[in-house]
């Protein structure tokens, strides 16, 4: 098997055909075997039923994992790794945003060039909004800036890789997942190719703005420890501030006669205060939270039953 396609799957019911015609079209003439893995992510339309009916047809290798419930995208990619036999693995959305042309070049890429084992596809122009392209650019540039690896602003997760990268994404055993920073953690030498995001074909986006925020501050946290440090800059400068402002006070006293009123100035600092530690209560929370979460050791996700076409068929023929 050359190539396996991993496609999460969530309410994509109007998406699944014309993403299975598009795909058996992009690679039925490339002369090698390939597979479509499709993780059902919990979907709550027909999207089992389609995915079913393209196993029962028997035309091209395709696998379908079920999920029980809705695990979100990033258990599904694990799933789906884990299922994936091919030489090279891609990841590549149900929605038809990314094209599965593109992951042929992707293949193509990788079967010239033995040097780079990953190629990822970045949005030379985003599309969405100004407000959403100003948080994300400012999310890389904070999360670049905390942590060691490196994000590469605008890569999504559209990505093709030799069997070595899944094996190494595999074996990161965290439960909460962020693909961006895994990837970038497992390192290989990963190959930039610019892409335009289609529209969707059918269905709408999953992302609203609050999770989009969830899933950054995950990515935060996850990779990197600064903002645990936070507290200890904070509580620096406060001290600092605070020993500056006794000097002042005993000198307006002592040596001015001056009286200093003390209630706004203690209301000020009890809700400065307050407020800073609190907040940085809720930062330590967010660390033992997922530690909590960790220890736990629950799986990624739970499959409800599998489905597969018969092995051993050429792609598309
Ligand atoms: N997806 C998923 N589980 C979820 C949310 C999304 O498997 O909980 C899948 C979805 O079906 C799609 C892909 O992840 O194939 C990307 O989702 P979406 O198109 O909503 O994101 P966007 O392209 O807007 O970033
Ligand atoms: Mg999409």
């Amino acid at each position: 098997m050359k190539l396996s396609l991993v496609i999460p799957c969530y309410n994509e019911e109007l998406n699944i055909r014309p993403f299975y015609d598009a795909a058996v079209n992009a690679f039925s003439g490339m002369g090698y075997r390939f597979e479509l893995v499709f993780v059902n992510d919990g979907s709550k339309d027909g999207t089992y039923q389609e995915l079913k009916k393209l196993c029962e047809e028997k035309k091209t290798a395709v696998t379908v994992l079920n999920f029980s419930r809705n695990f979100g995208k990033e258990a599904a990619i694990y799933a789906g790794l884990q299922s994936a036999r091919g030489e090279y693995i891609a990841l590549i959305d149900a929605d038809l945003q990314q094209r599965p042309e593109i992951v042929a070049q992707m293949a193509a890429i990788l079967d010239e060039h033995e040097e780079y084992d990953c190629v990822t596809a970045y949005q030379e122009y985003r599309k969405e909004g100004r407000m959403m392209g100003w948080f994300k650019d400012n999310f890389y540039k904070i999360i670049n800036k905390m942590c060691d690896i490196e994000f590469v602003s605008g890569a999504s997760d559209f990505r093709t890789f030799r069997r070595c990268v899944a094996d190494a994404v595999l074996s990161l055993p965290e439960c909460d997942r962020f693909s961006k920073g895994i990837f970038s953690w497992v390192g290989f030498e990963t190959f930039y190719i610019p892409y335009t995001v289609e529209e969707r074909y059918a269905g709408e986006t999953k992302w609203s703005f609050w999770k989009l925020v969830k899933y950054a501050v995950s990515g935060m946290v996850s990779f990197s420890t600064f903002p645990l440090k936070i507290a200890t800059f904070m509580g620096g400068f406060v001290s600092a501030l605070a020993i500056f402002y006794m000097i002042t006070v005993v000198i307006q006293k002592l040596v001015f006669s001056i009286d200093i009123p003390g209630y706004p100035t203690i209301i000020v600092l009890i809700l400065l205060l307050g407020g800073l530690q609190l907040m940085i209560l809720g930062i330590l929370g967010e660390y033992i939270a997922r530690g909590y979460m960790q220890g736990k050791k629950r799986p990624v996700y739970v499959l409800k039953n599998k489905l597969t076409s018969d092995d051993g068929m050429d792609g598309g023929q």
